[in-house]
């Protein structure tokens, strides 16, 4: 599903250059719940984004879903985004401005939109949010708006999620929860790269994937 060969990123400051992912090496299997676990700066959210197409590597190659993804233009890459992965974020991502439902449709491509709606509909009732869909989130719980976050995620029926410490802002019991969603995302067959510090979310994986300053430190393909 995921393979990276000698993946290197960079980020070019004014204060010089920061690499952020050095030489990384490794395979996630199709199917697999991998945690990505290291410290503040160890480079996750800088994986997270180079397997979801969000950025492009400097050197090394990507291959998710059997698309090269660093050799793809940028239209390219927001339609393999859209056909192929869901985001889900620590500070939930959603538009102050808009209601329940259309934060989660905001993911819909145009051309499916009316049957997006009815699917969006059908995720947030599965997520306990019917009596929601016309709020804002500034009326939700943290915990609602990131279940709002990955219906979002999940509209376009991704194989790839792909979770940047989903958990960091929720209490225990939403955490609980979040960590339930996923993992049935994960029986049903999807793929899951989460990003955490949390080890009882690591907990959830099948397999935990270390990094540290841009260099994974733990062995690198599926057991
Ligand atoms: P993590 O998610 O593990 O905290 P990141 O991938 O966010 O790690 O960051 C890895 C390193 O890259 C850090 O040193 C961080 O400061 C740096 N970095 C991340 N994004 C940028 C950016 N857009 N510009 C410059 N440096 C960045
Ligand atoms: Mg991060």
């Amino acid at each position: 599903m995921i393979e990276l060969i000698g993946v290197s990123k960079v980020y070019r400051t004014s204060h010089g250059d920061v690499r952020a992912l050095d030489e990384v090496t490794l395979s996630i299997q199709e199917g697999e719940f991998v945690a990505l676990k290291g410290h503040s700066g160890s480079g996750k959210s800088t994986l997270l984004a180079l397997l979801g197409g969000l950025a492009v590597p400097n050197t090394g190659s990507i291959s998710v879903a059997g698309r090269d993804v660093g050799k793809l233009s940028s239209s390219e890459r927001a339609r393999f985004r859209e056909e192929n992965v869901g985001f889900v974020f620590q500070m939930f991502h959603l538009l102050p401005y808009l209601s329940v439902l259309d934060n989660v449709l905001v993911a819909a491509p145009a051309a499916s939109r009316s049957t997006s709606r009815d699917y969006a509909k059908q995720l947030l009732s599965g997520f306990g949010m019917d009596e929601r869909i016309t709020h804002r989130p500034s009326q939700l719980s943290a915990g609602e708006r990131q279940r709002v976050a990955m219906a979002r995620a999940l509209l376009n029926r991704p194989k790839l999620l792909l979770a940047d410490e989903p958990t960091g802002n929720l209490d225990e019991k939403n955490a609980e929860a979040l960590l339930d969603f996923l993992g049935g995302f994960h029986r049903e067959g999807g793929t899951i790269v989460l990003a955490t510090h949390d080890d009882r979310a690591a907990e959830r994986a099948d397999r935990i994937i270390e990094l540290a300053s841009g260099k994974v430190t733990s062995p690198v393909a599926a057991a």
